[in-house]
């Protein structure tokens, strides 16, 4: 496959673009234990979006594997992992913001950056706004479900270099926030770049 794109995305940072159907966009952990909060659009129709249930009900599986298609709110599959080297990536986990922050952390980590500000602020760029924000992807994520059905937000799965394939069925816009989390282990208490790459062929 031939890059179109390549870019790498700083430690806290926002990042959004139209991947157009047929290419294929590989996010990669370069220094690993670092969770990409993800969110897809239909590029034409931003209403139609990702919806963590379809996906989840429709391959019976709460976890994000090879094969997994990402379904929208109207059933529509928009993206399908076609490769990855970890494990599983979650759906449940959600995004932090400083609202769950303050409630998960105290009232000492409001000021801290989120990343629902990140995708008001990537979402921003293309007409997005607060209404828009839906349940997301975790990719690297590592969310352990107990057999209680009790989830923690536990220490990574990925490592330095592990990445994730994701090839666009429809033209999509993909939204990143590449997570600044410092208060628990989901980025091993220090959030680090990732890189995005766009393929063809
Ligand atoms: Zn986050």
């Amino acid at each position: 496959m031939t890059p179109v794109y390549d870019e790498i995305i700083p430690a806290r940072a926002p990042w959004a673009r139209v991947v157009n159907a047929g290419q294929t966009l590989r996010i990669v952990d370069l220094e690993g234990n670092q969770a990409v909060d993800f969110l897809v659009f239909n590029a034409h129709d931003h209403a139609d979006r990702y919806s963590a249930s379809n996906t989840m009900a429709a391959q019976k599986n709460i976890f994000l594997v090879t094969g997994s298609k990402l379904l929208s709110g109207e059933g529509n599959v928009m993206m399908t992992i076609v490769d990855t080297n970890v494990a599983y990536h979650d759906t449940i986990g959600g995004a932090c913001s400083p609202e769950s922050n303050t409630l998960r952390y105290g009232h000492h980590t409001k000021h801290q950056h989120g990343c629902v500000d990140n995708f008001l602020n990537a979402g921003s760029w293309h007409g997005l706004g607060k209404r828009d924000m839906t349940s997301n992807i975790n990719l690297f994520m590592n969310v352990p479900v107990e057999p209680d059905g009790s989830l923690g937000i536990v220490d990574g799965i990925s490592a330095p270099g592990k990445y994730v394939d994701l090839k666009a069925v429809i033209d999509v816009l993909c939204v990143i926030s590449n997570c600044p989390q410092i208060n628990n282990p989901c980025n091993a208490f220090n959030p680090t770049p990732v890189r995005a790459v766009i393929m063809t062929g």
